[in-house]
């Protein structure tokens, strides 16, 4: 390797764009977010841990807040819930948009507003519905032919549950096959274009235990580009006008789901938000004109985009092989805290720190400690050299979708959550011990 190219790797190596705003060099190659140092963190609380920048979690919250001040913005809790973010979401005066009985439970025991969360699900069970009424939820978003029926019968006489359909306005969008929600030909929401939204919708509007608020759609997720959200308006708004020539009724409510891509590395492209909320506004204007229909009022439903950026997961290096054509760096977590890399070959930009190093950078492929040759963490990343068992490694933008897809493999129970705030670190969900194994076991 040239100089100039070990020097560019370090230059990289050495840059914090995806990381927290509040991240901060310290002196032997340490790092601090939240005023605290991750080294300290690691000792104080074992690894591999979680730690989430409470700071940074309410900042995006308010940005979503300022670019969008006529929408609703709903958290998706699928990408990290724990009380404590519930009360951060809770206080920054989003929704909440849930996706079962036990995400809408820890919520709704935690304190935030039953009225102010939607449920969605491709298939909801009766403990699920059961859980919604009981508890209020705002909306529940519809999403197969059968619900209907189930959801009135649940409801009640007398009763009457505001509601939302789920519509795929095959739009092809998001970061890879497993995560692209907008087209038919996946499992989720009720299709535009063979006529099963539009029939489900009649449905739904003749049925007096329900109050159909609006309409729901969700084209995908990791999206870093503006315009397929641009084309699902257009579409839902085309959809609204057919259900007012058709019925009559003129809905009050778009919601156009999530998605928000973001970088996970340093260059990558993220969702440009402040474009998204013109962009999407305007449309939204231009073809209720069009169509001579009021204008609904607007909701969003970011997970990722409010959390991910939010969170660093920090583990120790245990093993080293070097010999072949890669170095192997093995740590003490894996697949049983973040799957996505096996899933859907997520890539990740770990760094070593707490401790500085002058040796050449080599091409490293960090794995779990899992029974799995796919427990990948990232595939060929830089890293000094002389990486080496007892080294801390930190992954940046692990906030969403890594600790709610935790697994309980290998036994090695799912780390803890750490949150960080000016100077002060604290435990908001402790690491799973073989005694939580043990006491599920009933032994029978
Ligand atoms: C997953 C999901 C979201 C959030 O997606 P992100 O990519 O985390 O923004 C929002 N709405 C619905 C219906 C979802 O399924």
């Amino acid at each position: 390797m040239t100089m100039t190219a070990a020097s560019e790797l370090a230059a990289n190596a050495d840059d914090l764009s995806v990381w927290p705003a509040s991240t901060g060099r310290l002196p032997h190659g340490g790092l601090a977010v939240g005023g605290v140092s991750l080294t300290e963190i690691a000792d104080r609380f074992g690894t591999p841990v979680y730690v989430l920048d409470e700071g940074e979690v309410r900042a995006r919250c308010r940005t979503y807040r300022d670019a969008f001040p006529d929408a609703h913005v709903l958290y998706a809790a699928k990408a990290f819930l724990s009380r404590a973010m519930v009360r951060w979401v809770a206080e920054e005066g989003l929704g909440l948009d849930v996706c079962s009985a036990g995400e809408l439970e820890l919520a709704v025991t935690a304190g935030f507003p039953a009225d102010r969360i939607l449920l969605h699900g491709n298939a909801k069970s009766p403990h699920d519905i059961e859980a919604a009424l009981r508890l209020g939820v705002g909306r529940i978003v519809i999403d197969s032919p059968s619900e209907i029926a189930r959801l009135a019968a649940a409801v009640g006489t007398g009763g009457a549950q505001k509601v939302m359909v789920r519509v795929v306005p095959g739009i092809m969008a998001g970061g890879h096959e497993k995560i692209r929600t907008g087209t038919d030909g996946q499992k989720f929401g009720l299709s535009l274009t063979d006529g099963s939204a539009q029939h489900a919708i009649a449905r739904v509007l003749h049925q007096p235990r329900l109050e159909l608020t609006g309409l729901h759609c969700h084209i995908g997720s990791q999206i870093t580009e503006v315009k397929p959200y641009v084309a699902a308006v257009r579409r839902m708004v085309g959809l609204m006008a057919r259900i007012r020539d058709a019925h009559g009724v003129v809905l009050p409510e778009l919601d156009m789901g999530g998605g928000h891509g973001i970088a996970y590395r340093p260059g990558e492209p993220a969702l440009d938000l402040t474009a998204l909320a013109r962009r999407l506004r305007t449309e939204l204007v231009a073809s209720c004109a069009a169509a001579g229909l009021a204008v609904p009022r607007l909701a969003i439903e970011p997970g990722r985009a409010i959390v991910g950026p939010a969170g660093v997961a920090l583990y120790r290096v245990l093993a080293v092989k070097r010999g072949g054509e890669r170095v192997f760096v093995a740590v003490d977590g894996g697949m049983s805290d973040n799957p996505r890399p096996a899933l859907y070959g997520v890539r990740y930009a770990p760094r070593l720190i707490g401790r500085r190093s002058t040796a050449e950078p080599c091409t490293a492929t960090v794995v779990g400690r899992h029974c799995e040759a796919g427990d990948i963490l990232a595939a060929d990343v830089e890293l000094p050299g002389d990486v080496h068992p007892g080294d801390l490694l930190a992954v940046p933008v692990a906030g969403a979708y890594q600790l709610s897809m935790a697994s309980g493999y290998n036994m090695v129970g799912r780390p803890p959550v750490v949150a960080v705030d000016g100077g002060t670190a604290r435990l908001l969900v402790r690491r799973e011990t073989l005694a939580d194994f043990r006491s599920r076991d009933i032994g029978g």
